[in-house]
């Protein structure tokens, strides 16, 4: 039996051959050097690849990926991704992507995590403490669904706190850093209503966000996802018209 590796290598000639018989210089032009625009946060877990599910191609995205979408002051990976972003690459966005069903969120919240990692998801371990009193009136799968934006909206307020954006957003440069979670149930990436592109709508947007979020109940949150449904089979009404996703971007 083929190991994964060669399968996986077989599938790149594949795929290198495709975009060559799309644009022959498609190589070539990739090498001058890298613009994305963006600058993608997200959650290592292997459902949810940024240039997937979000229709971009090599060379459109800046990626970070760590367990459970975090950004630390202290992490010099992260920051030093951000940096090279935000200074060098000049990206004008900055996508923090949480995730449902995550591992990460589970193991913090069930405080089941052990060794090395336990380490890591104490920063959620801490918000979850932090807002016990919501987090214990709601049903597992909510508990969870909202500790997940809880996380993406501190994520937010550390990164925009960080002397790499402070500095960025002082000296002009437009930046918008925005929440989302990407919800692994239907594939839909759902926007948190939490951004920023200032110091002064960084502390207001995640106040007020915060202040939203800590009053929902479970009500408030199978009436989400009702609406949700009900846009989602609009949407579908709407895109039989339209036409297809292209092709090339699967190859
Ligand atoms: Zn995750």
């Amino acid at each position: 039996m083929d190991r994964k590796v060669t399968e996986m290598i077989r599938n790149n000639q594949r795929w290198a051959r495709k975009r060559i018989k799309h644009n022959p210089n498609y190589f070539k032009e990739m090498a001058h050097g890298q613009t994305p625009d963006t600058l993608w946060i997200g959650c290592s877990d292997s459902r949810v690849p940024a240039e997937t599910l979000t229709g971009n191609h090599p060379g459109q995205l800046f990626v970070h990926r760590n367990v459970a979408n975090m950004v630390i002051h202290t992490d010099l990976n992260c920051m030093s991704v951000v940096q090279y972003a935000v200074e060098s690459l000049k990206v004008k966005d900055i996508i923090i992507c949480g995730h449902s069903n995550c591992g990460g969120i589970k193991a913090a919240a069930s405080k089941k995590a052990t060794g090395l990692i336990s380490n890591w998801l104490m920063h959620i371990q801490d918000l979850y403490t932090r807002n016990q009193t919501l987090l214990n009136s709601l049903t597992e799968e909510h508990m969870l669904e909202v500790l997940t934006r809880l996380n993406v909206a501190e994520q937010i307020w550390n990164l925009g706190r960080s002397s790499i954006i402070q500095d960025a957003w002082a000296r002009g440069q437009e930046l918008t850093i925005t929440g989302l979670v990407y919800n692994i149930e239907d594939g839909h990436l759902l926007e948190e209503g939490v951004e920023a592109t200032s110091p002064e709508n960084l502390e207001t947007n995640y106040r007020n966000y915060l202040a939203r979020l800590l009053t929902l109940t479970d009500q408030d949150l199978d009436a989400e996802i009702i609406e949700r449904h009900r846009q989602d089979m609009a949407a579908n009404e709407e895109d039989e018209s339209n036409e297809e996703f292209p092709l090339s971007y699967y190859y």
